[in-house]
């Protein structure tokens, strides 16, 4: 897990300890006034079109009326992300990554106008701030870039002046100023940095479902809202395919400490807790379940059973920029061994032209499958670290309906397996039953 470094206000130096004394005196203020600083963030569908920016101001002024300092953090339209990248592509085969983040930030710049725009509308007072603006500073890493430190100034002379602050999610700057943006989903992360930067007493992700389901609504229809859940099951299913929150958003909450909820924009039903984990926690055996989509496998027959042969293939597939995600390698026979491994579908190409010439250097023997359609169905619990049969639960569950299993992993609190993606959905809903998770 990479290491991200901790906001400006955990910087060693003067600048800091005067940074950490104004923010206890801010604290100390609220805290006297009964007055809480609130981050909400709101995704693309709940800033879908007018009628929902419209939505959100009301909700944001009327949180702001209860006595609260309001920090908003807002997606692009949903959509318009796409849209973006579809625009690039006709334009350019190979656009730079620089360019791409100049492109895309301009999605979520859009959506803090309009809801300044919309607030300031109805009475409130509103400023917005691009990433950059709001301090956010990152790595050069474009598209995928990881925030750095938070120097959230502007934001705080903002607030002390009684404004509502929206800043454009997904996006910060590098120090020598280049517009980067942090990974699809990565307004959840500047929601939860901006948090943790603040010492905002509540973080809230508003989205278009009542919370954290034990598997996508969509697909399981039983699914159940989860009342609470721990950073290291809600990581374990962000990062697995339940991609109601960007996985490094949470890896970010738990090293952090943040607690936030996941709540409905168009409602006010009580949303899903994710916090540290606490006793009673492990009795639950299985929280959750998450598939995972457009999957694909390669397999190398028959490689010489020597040292080196592994290292050679992921370093070639590391070089060519690819992640891999389960890695099988079979027990040796006659000095020979097969080794698998799956990655996202649309990285198949790109790691058939880095094992090619590789493969051939290995010997007359070996050779090089690819299949794709297939999906990864994933079950996540940390009661499964004391609770013996959950992996052979779901091995009869998938059995039963005559679904056939391609490939398995286990850790600590999850059992993954590979299944063809026709396959996926049926698979979900009757290891959802398995576990006792039907509404
Ligand atoms: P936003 O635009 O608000 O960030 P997302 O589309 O990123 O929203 O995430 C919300 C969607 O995540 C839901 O509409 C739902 O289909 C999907 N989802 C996947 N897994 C889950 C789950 N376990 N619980 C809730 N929603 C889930
Ligand atoms: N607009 C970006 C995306 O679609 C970021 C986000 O919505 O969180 O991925
Ligand atoms: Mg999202």
């Amino acid at each position: 897990m990479d290491v991200m470094s901790a906001p400006a206000i955990q910087r060693n130096d003067n600048c800091f300890v005067l940074a950490l004394a104004l923010l206890s005196g801010r604290a100390m203020i609220r805290a006297l006034s009964h007055m809480a600083l609130i981050v909400q963030k709101y995704g693309g569908t709940s800033v879908g079109n007018p009628e929902r920016i419209k939505n959100v101001a009301r909700r944001v002024l009327e949180s702001q009326r209860a006595g609260n300092q309001i920090i908003v953090v807002v997606s692009a339209m949903s959509g318009v992300t796409d849209s973006l990248l579809k625009l690039a592509a006709e334009v350019s085969e190979h656009p730079t990554e620089r360019e791409m983040d100049v492109l895309l930030a301009t999605g979520e710049q859009t959506t803090i106008a309009l809801t300044a725009m919309a607030i300031n509308q109805l009475g409130g007072s509103a400023s917005s701030l691009t990433g950059a603006q709001a301090g956010i500073s990152t790595d050069g890493v474009h598209t995928k870039a990881r925030i750095a430190n938070i120097t959230p100034d502007a934001v705080h002379r903002l607030l002390d002046d009684g404004n509502i602050v929206i800043i454009a999610g997904f996006q910060g700057q590098t120090s020598d100023g280049r517009i980067t943006t942090l990974g699809r989903g990565g307004s959840d992360l500047t929601a939860i940095a901006m948090a943790a930067a603040v010492k905002a007493d509540l973080c809230q992700i508003f989205t278009d479902v009542d919370g954290v389901y034990t598997c996508d609504p969509r697909v399981v229809k039983v699914a159940q809202k989860i009342e609470t859940i721990s950073y290291d099951e809600m990581l374990e299913m962000a990062s697995s395919g339940s991609k109601v929150m960007q996985s490094r958003s949470v890896e970010f909450a738990k090293k952090f400490g943040v607690r936030f909820e996941v709540r409905n924009s168009m409602n006010t039903n009580p949303g899903t807790l994710v916090k540290e984990e606490e006793n009673g926690m492990e009795s639950v055996v299985v929280r959750g379940v998450s598939i995972e989509r457009n999957q694909a496998k390669v397999t190398i027959d028959d490689v010489p059973d020597l040292p080196g042969v592994a290292a050679k293939v992921f370093d070639a597939i590391t070089k060519a920029n690819i992640v891999v995600d389960m890695i099988v390698q079979n027990v040796s026979w006659d000095s020979e061994t097969d080794i698998s491994f799956t990655l996202s579908a649309a990285d198949l190409p790109k790691a058939e032209a880095a094992l090619k010439p590789l493969v051939s250097g290995l010997g007359d023997k070996v050779e090089l499958r690819t299949q794709s359609g297939i999906a990864k169905l994933s079950i996540v619990g940390i009661g499964m670290r004391s609770h013996s049969g959950v992996a052979s639960k779901m091995f009869t569950a998938l059995a039963n309906a005559g679904i056939n299993i391609q490939m398995i992993s286990t850790s600590e609190i999850k059992t993954a397996v590979i299944v063809n993606e026709s396959e996926i959905e049926n698979a979900a809903r009757v290891v959802h039953t398995a576990f006792g998770l039907d509404a």
